[in-house]
C-alpha cells in the first residue's frame, strides 16, 4: 500500500534505514495492516529483513530489540492484504535467497505461476499473492545475473495491477522498480536516490522527482537513474519539482 525505496553512498551508516521509516510514517494516511524493511549492501554482503504486523511502531519496536546491519540500500512497505492474513509472515518484504521483493496490488495469475513453481520444488513462505514474485525474480537473477534484467523478464509472466521495488544483496548499490497500473515517483538527490509509491515517501529529503509512466522500469543507483519500457527501451521521464512543504 506505501513503497519505499533508497540507494545512498552519503552517510550510508544508517541512513537507509531512517530514511525508509521516515518515508513509510508519511505514508501512513494510507492505512496499512502490516510494516516491513529490507536492507541490503551490509557489511556481511547479506540481506536483512524485518516485518511485523500491525502498526510501523510495532516494526519500530522489533528494530529496537534486534536492529538490523547499517547497509547501502534499502526497501520499506506498509501493507493492505488482498492475498493472506495479516500477519508477520505475509508481511513484505518477501524474501528469496539474498533477493527481497515488495509489492503494491494484486498479481492475477498467482494461482498458476505458483503451481508452476512448486512443482519446480520451490518452497513457499507465505499465502501472498506476491511471493510467487520474489521466487520468479530470484530465479530470473540467478539465469541473467542482472536485477534490472531479471525484473524485465518477470514483469511480462505478471497479469494484474502492481508496483514492486527489488534488491538483491549482489548489486548492493541498486534498487529496482516497476510499476504497473500502480504509482510509483522517484526522488532525485545527491549522491542518493529515492523511490515511493507518492512523493510523500521522500519529501523530507527532496523536491525535485520523476514520474514514471505505464509500464517502466526504473534502476536507481546513488548517482544514476535509468528508465526503460517493459520491452528494455530507454524513455525520458517528466521531470517536476513537488511544490508543498514538508
Ligand atoms: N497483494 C499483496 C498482498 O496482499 C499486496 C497488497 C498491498 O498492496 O499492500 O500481500
Amino acid at each position: 500500500c506505501g513503497i519505499v525505496g533508497y540507494v545512498g553512498s552519503q552517510n550510508p551508516n544508517g541512513r537507509p534505514l531512517e530514511v525508509v521509516l521516515e518515508g513509510l510514517r508519511r505514508l501512513e494516511y494510507r492505512g496499512y495492516d502490516s510494516a516491513g524493511i529490507a536492507i541490503t549492501g551490509t557489511e556481511d554482503a547479506l540481506t536483512s529483513v524485518a516485518k511485523k504486523s500491525g502498526k510501523l511502531a510495532n516494526l519500530v519496536e522489533a528494530l529496537d530489540a534486534s536492529p538490523l546491519p547499517a547497509g547501502t540500500a534499502a526497501i520499506g512497505h506498509t501493507r493492505w492484504a488482498t492475498h493472506g492474513g495479516p500477519t508477520d509472515g505475509n508481511a513484505h518484504p518477501h524474501v528469496v535467497g539474498e533477493l527481497a521483493v515488495i509489492h503494491n496490488g494484486i498479481i492475477e495469475n498467482f494461482v498458476q505461476l505458483k503451481a508452476a513453481l512448486l512443482a519446480d520444488g520451490a518452497e513457499f513462505q507465505s499465502e501472498t499473492d506476491t511471493e510467487v514474485v520474489a521466487h520468479l525474480l530470484h530465479d530470473a537473477h540467478k539465469e541473467l545475473g542482472d536485477l534490472t534484467a531479471a525484473m524485465l523478464s518477470v514483469v511480462r509472466r505478471l497479469h494484474g495491477t502492481f508496483t514492486l521495488l527489488a534488491v538483491h544483496s549482489g548489486e548492493p548499490d541498486t534498487v529496482v522498480g516497476a510499476r504497473h497500473d500502480s504509482p510509483l515517483v522517484v526522488g532525485l538527490g545527491e549522491g542518493e536516490n529515492f523511490l515511493g509509491s507518492d512523493v510523500a515517501a521522500f519529501i523530507a529529503h527532496t523536491k525535485e522527482a520523476l514520474e514514471l509512466g505505464q509500464d517502466q522500469v526504473v534502476t536507481i543507483t546513488p548517482t544514476t537513474v535509468e528508465v526503460v519500457d517493459f520491452d528494455g527501451n530507454p524513455v525520458e521521464p517528466r521531470r517536476f519539482t513537488v511544490d508543498w512543504d514538508a
